[in-house]
């Protein structure tokens, strides 16, 4: 198969760039499930801009460099909240339809770490509006999305990106694809935990393939723990997310007992940043030995049911009123701040591959992500990519190179899938209590030394046998589990997301930077 563009996701990175790309060429998009299932679809919060006559697009800047424990990279910070005015305006274009105040206005959202209410929303189901409408977007001509379609590995010739081996899973047949330019905009990497907000789609694949191509991979160590999530029952695999903005709106944090806590950890209380929020939870429960916070939106009243409906009914369907009772939470694994390294226009080190959205480290989110950034770098970068792409392609030319070759095994044995899941389980829980939100050095070692061996009983499973769906992503689990877990062996210093008993201070001098890892290193 042959194409110009090859987008690997179809969350709203890779949807930004076939939209914005598909004037310019032949687009293929795969993606590993249904089209929507993705990140994008379960965000709720919304995406921040500096819109309303108070705010400025420094104090934006400034907020997002604060939360970033300085390790943002200033000048994609600045691009990215340079743009977000023009961006918000563009998805209004693209058919987005953000909810509006009572004077016709965008409504503003507040959410901890920023300054100003700036957080542009569908309600509570922001992420959905905008997956749909660029969904839409991509169904012009010379767009083509196979679902279904779960990449592999990346194909390279002369230390270029030619294209990728793919599963097409219903018809159980490897395809390679080659393509001018490839970008991959998989996502993140929540599964690799027990308890997480994410889809199951969320398991490292983009960033294992780059780093197995030789891409240069940097701060994994930086996974964003969201404070509040719904204890003890799950949404499918997923944990129930309760956004950011219910603390924005007035939502309590109190123990199991009822107290309030947020004032013994941070001045702005419940609107902290989600790090310092999330460990102020981790150390209550482990001071008063229970296993959940309350958090308290009873005396919202109407007001929580007209600003997260979507909320409110699923608490309904776990089994509580929120209005007639506080809900029970816990933090979960949401967000990777690390990924593949990427210039300001996505571009990696390996010629022809670019990276956009949650599986690219763009600089932007630094040590820590401020709420509401994610959705806003994946669209900026996302754009961004396209056009750098839309300039370069000209240059190139497609190579259909019948030298490859890929371990093609499919009449081969099939993996048993509870070997799989046990060894899944294992990772999870391993990367849950050594490599979570407050982690210790030899945890940390211990982590990394039982994860390494499973590797290479991984590896050896995934050659010996057929290649299958839940196979490439065990592969990429334990991949993305060790990156993360080796990067944060690398920094010994607390910063940001980056919490280790051992080194409880910021260390400037030794790592006021980035934690680079690579396979070629
Ligand atoms: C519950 C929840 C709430 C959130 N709320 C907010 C919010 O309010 N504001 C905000 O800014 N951010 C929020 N986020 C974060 C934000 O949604 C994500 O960072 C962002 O959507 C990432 O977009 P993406 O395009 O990079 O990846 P995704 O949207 O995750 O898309 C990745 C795509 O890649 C596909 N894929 C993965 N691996 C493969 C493979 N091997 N082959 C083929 N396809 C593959 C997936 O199926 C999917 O289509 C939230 C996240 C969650 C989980």
């Amino acid at each position: 198969m042959e194409t110009d563009f090859l987008v690997i996701g179809s969350g709203i990175a890779g949807l930004a760039f076939a939209v914005e790309s598909a004037a310019y060429g032949k687009v293929t998009i795969i993606t590993k499930k249904g089209r929507s299932e993705a990140n994008t679809n379960y965000a709720q919060g919304g995406i921040a801009a500096a819109i309303d006559s108070n705010d400025s697009i420094e104090y934006h800047i400034k907020d997002t460099l604060n939360t970033g424990a300085g390790l943002c990279n200033e000048k994609a910070v600045r691009i990215m909240v340079t743009e977000a005015p023009s961006i918000i305006k563009r998805l209004c274009e693209l058919g987005v339809d953000f909810t509006k105040a009572k004077n016709g206005k965008l409504d503003l959202g507040m959410e901890g770490g920023h300054s100003m209410r700036r957080i542009v929303h569908t309600k509570d189901a922001t992420g959905a509006q905008i997956e749909n409408s660029l969904l839409h977007n991509t169904s012009s001509e010379g767009i083509t999305l196979l679902e279904d379609w779960i990449a592999i590995d990346l194909i390279l010739k002369d230390g270029k990106c030619i294209g990728v081996w793919a599963l097409d899973e219903k018809n159980n047949k490897i395809f390679s694809i080659f393509s001018k330019i490839i970008l991959i905009a998989t996502g993140g990497a929540g599964s690799v935990y027990l308890h997480t907000t994410n889809p199951s789609i969320a398991t490292g694949d983009g960033i294992s393939m780059g780093y197995r191509a030789g891409a240069t991979i940097a701060n994994m160590e930086f996974v964003q723990f969201h404070p509040t999530t719904f204890y003890g029952k799950k949404i499918g695999e997923r944990a129930l997310l309760l956004s950011e903005a219910i603390r924005g709106e007035g939502g309590i944090l109190k123990t199991s007992k009822g107290n309030t806590f947020m004032e013994k950890y941070d001045a702005r209380k419940e609107l902290a940043c989600r790090d310092i929020v999330a460990r102020a939870i981790h150390f209550e429960l482990k001071n008063t030995d229970t296993d959940y916070v309350l958090l308290d939106v009873t005396h919202l009243g109407e007001k929580f049911v007209n600003k997260f409906p979507n909320i409110y009914n699923s608490c309904l369907s776990l089994g509580l009123d929120p209005l007639k009772e506080p809900i029970p939470v816990v933090p979960a694994a949401h967000y990777l701040c690390g990924g593949i390294l990427t210039d300001l226009d996505g571009k990696t080190n390996i010629p022809n591959l670019y990276v956009a959205g949650e599986s690219a480290c763009t600089g932007v989110h630094g040590a820590n992500r401020l709420a509401s950034n994610s959705l806003l770098e994946s669209i900026v970068f996302g754009f961004r990519a396209a056009k750098s792409a839309i300039g370069e392609i000209k240059k190139i030319h497609l190579e259909n190179s019948t030298s490859t070759s890929i371990k093609n095994n499919l009449n081969s044995s099939i993996c048993d899938n509870n070997i799989i899941s046990e060894y899944l389980s294992d990772i999870r829980f391993i990367m849950w209590e050594k490599v979570g939100i407050v982690r210790n050095t030899k945890d940390l070692e211990d982590a990394l030394s039982k994860i390494s061996q499973y590797k290479i009983e991984i590896d050896a499973l995934y050659e010996k046998h057929a290649i299958s769906y839940a196979l490439v992503e065990l592969r990429n689990v334990v991949n993305t589990a060790l990156l993360i877990t080796k990067c944060a062996i690398m920094r010994k210093e607390s910063r940001g997301l980056h919490y280790v008993l051992d080194y409880l201070a910021k260390d400037d001098i030794l790592y006021n930077r980035d934690t680079v890892i690579s396979n070629n290193s």
